[in-house]
């Protein structure tokens, strides 16, 4: 006997309903961007049970005639494409044709539409749909546009229904949906409701920002700025957040290509690179990202929820986000300026003189020469010497020289200020100001209108990690006349074992002494007896806890990790008295490093309170 049966239409098509819906979110996704084809300036969203028991959407787009209104439901109704070649170049977001068809096989469905241009006193269309079948059609009362309601989704198909999470996560997915559309629709007033009360409502903006503001509140948008980057084949532009700012989350996330909201786990991965660190690990910036391009460089039918899109030459988009964002975060959070020295002698000091600490190899680059003891006594007898600089990265020089041009700074000395001086001092546009050093621990600069408050400790360890990054890498290491002997487990020594040669290349050698125990033969000066040890010890552990990640990003990690513990050991403590000389060495030093706002830890180095907020507080 026959076994294959033919599933009746209506079967089939409540099947195929799961491709385009699995949820409220979904539903909400086709019906907003067809009110956005049809032209709508007014989206209104009313949700019972976030969507589960109604979705309603109420647009004042073009609207549908009688037929239309019965056609639509129709499977391949669509009045966007007419053959595949459209599928290329078509710019409207619906054209599957299928949105409708589905979402009626899977609820009960009303819909009321008048077309735009009919006169004020012709009536509108009323359908009902269920299970797929017209129920009925009247002519009614009603405005231009279209007025839909979704009810008891899933009402046929019980497998699906039990697949909706509580509404609680429903209706954040449908938020996120809904500030997508705000986010890329700044022309639309939306507005949204969910169990009768008001949630959102946003009207017409011309700014991001201000979009931004209505949906997050102006707390949020006031910690963004915007950025834009292009190629040959693509344009970024949109709003990210300072380095001040993140979340314990991905909500504030956002990326459209050619404004079509899409979920692409490689921009946001090329995002956060750009803030790699800058924010701590696990945290997560705001952004808001538009990519451009020629719509024949993308498939967005990969998906058929259409959320995800496949660009031609990923590599360099991924690319031009990361470098977008980091010269954005740049740009902007050079907020120290340069704090002692106009730009002039900064060269000088850059070129000429190179600082004693330092040789200068043949290739041009600078080796740090000294050690770490040096360099603290520098930092107590700086007096007449030159300031150290540190990790002289071509970047950084290059970063640097182009911030100070047209701001050279003049370090003041507050002591001489007078009160009514120092109030005209704000008004200097690039003053430098070392206030002093609070409760031995904070470095107080005012810059302009900002107070900037640096952790000495923070700051002081990043500047020693980046330049053990990049001066240890070459490193030899002294060899040590006794070896010192490390006691770990079996298990660690394993561990640690294969790790040699990347532990040769900072300066330390060992080998194994029998199976429990190492013996360390050279070590970088700064590192010695109890220190170099830990080092080990801790290095050892970490291995044996990461050995399943890939190599190369272990290498990275664990660079990270044997460079942040040399230098949190070597840094200024809190506590520590410094000099103004030294707070202005250490300032100078973190304007150099490329990472300088965060600690190795995560930690930030410094705060900034503007002038504008201490007033706020004071209600001035
Ligand atoms: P698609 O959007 O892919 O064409 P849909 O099933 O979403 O398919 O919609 C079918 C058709 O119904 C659309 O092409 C459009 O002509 C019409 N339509 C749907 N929603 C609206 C609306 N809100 N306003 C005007 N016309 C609409
Ligand atoms: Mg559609």
């Amino acid at each position: 006997m026959a076994k294959i049966n033919l599933l009746a239409p209506h079967e089939a098509r409540k099947i195929a309903a799961g491709e385009v819906v699995e949820r409220p979110s979904n539903i909400i996704k086709e019906l907003v961007e067809n009110a956005i084809d049809a032209g709508a300036t007014s989206i209104t969203l009313y949700l019972e049970e976030a969507g589960k028991k109604l979705i309603r959407l109420v647009d004042n787009g073009s609207g549908m005639d009688q037929q239309d209104a019965r056609t639509c439901f129709q499977p391949h109704a669509t009045s966007k494409i007419t053959q595949l070649d459209d599928l290329e170049t078509i710019v409207t977001f619906g054209f599957r044709g299928e949105a409708l068809a589905s979402i009626a096989a899977v609820s009960n469905v009303t819909l009321v539409t008048k077309i735009a241009g009919s006169d004020e006193q012709s009536l509108a269309t009323r359908v009902t749909y269920t299970e797929d079948r017209l129920l009925d059609q009247q002519a009614v009362a009603g405005h231009v546009g279209t007025d839909i309601s979704i009810q008891d989704l899933f009402y046929n198909t019980p497998a699906r229904k039990k697949f909706l999470k509580q509404d609680e996560t429903e209706w954040n997915v449908v938020q996120q949906t809904m500030y997508a559309f705000c986010l890329s629709n700044l022309n639309v007033n939306f507005k949204l409701f969910h169990n009768s009360k008001m949630m959102l409502n946003a009207p017409a903006v011309t700014t991001l920002k201000d979009r931004a503001a209505q949906i997050w509140g102006t707390d949020i948008a006031a910690n963004l700025i915007p950025c834009a980057g292009d190629d040959r084949f693509f344009a970024v532009n949109g709003c990210i957040s300072h380095h001040q700012f993140w979340r314990y989350g991905k909500t504030h996330l956002f990326f459209f290509v050619n404004n079509r909201w899409v979920k692409n786990s490689e921009f946001g991965k090329a995002l956060l690179k750009g803030y790699l660190n800058v924010l701590p690990r696990d945290r997560f910036p705001a952004g808001i990202i538009f990519i451009t391009v020629d719509s024949r460089e993308i498939d967005v039918n990969i998906h058929p929820k259409k959320e995800e899109v496949k660009v031609s030459k990923p590599g360099v988009l991924t690319s031009l986000i990361t470098q977008c964002i980091r010269e954005t975060l740049d740009a902007r959070v050079d907020t120290l300026g340069q704090v002692s020295k106009p730009l002039e002698s900064f060269e000088t000091l850059a070129g000429t003189k190179a600082p004693t600490s330092f040789i200068r190899t043949s290739g041009g680059q600078e080796q740090f020469a000294g050690n770490l003891s040096d360099y603290m006594t520098s930092l107590t007898h700086v007096g007449t010497q030159p300031p150290l600089i540190l990790s002289l990265s071509k970047d950084g020089l290059v970063g640097s020289k182009g911030m100070g041009q047209g701001q050279s700074l003049a370090l003041q000395n507050p002591l001489t200020l007078s009160p009514s001086k120092g109030m005209s001092a704000t008004k200097q546009v690039s003053a430098t100001t070392i206030l002093g050093q609070l409760f031995n621990t904070y470095i107080l600069v005012q810059k302009e209108h900002e107070l900037i408050m640096v952790d000495q400790h923070a700051a002081h360890e990043r500047v020693l990690y980046e330049k053990y990054t990049e001066y240890f890498d070459a490193s030899h290491g002294t060899l040590l006349l006794f070896p010192e002997v490390v006691t770990l487990t079996k298990e660690l020594v394993d561990a640690i074992l294969p790790w040699q040669e990347f532990f040769g290349k900072q300066g330390i050698q060992f080998d194994a002494l029998g199976s429990r125990e190492l013996a360390l033969r050279s070590a970088p000066p700064q590192l010695r007896g109890p220190s170099l040890r830990d080092l080990i010890t801790d290095a050892a552990h970490f291995v044996l806890e990461h050995g399943t990640l890939d190599r190369t990003l272990l290498t990275t990690r664990f660079n990270e990790h044997v460079h942040s513990h040399m230098a949190c050991k070597a840094a200024v403590k809190a506590g520590d008295v410094l000099t103004q000389e030294q707070m202005r060495q250490l300032l100078d030093d973190l304007l150099l490093v490329s990472n300088r706002f965060i600690c190795v830890h995560g930690r930030p180095t410094m705060w900034t309170i503007s002038q504008q907020d201490i007033e706020k507080h004071f209600r001035r």
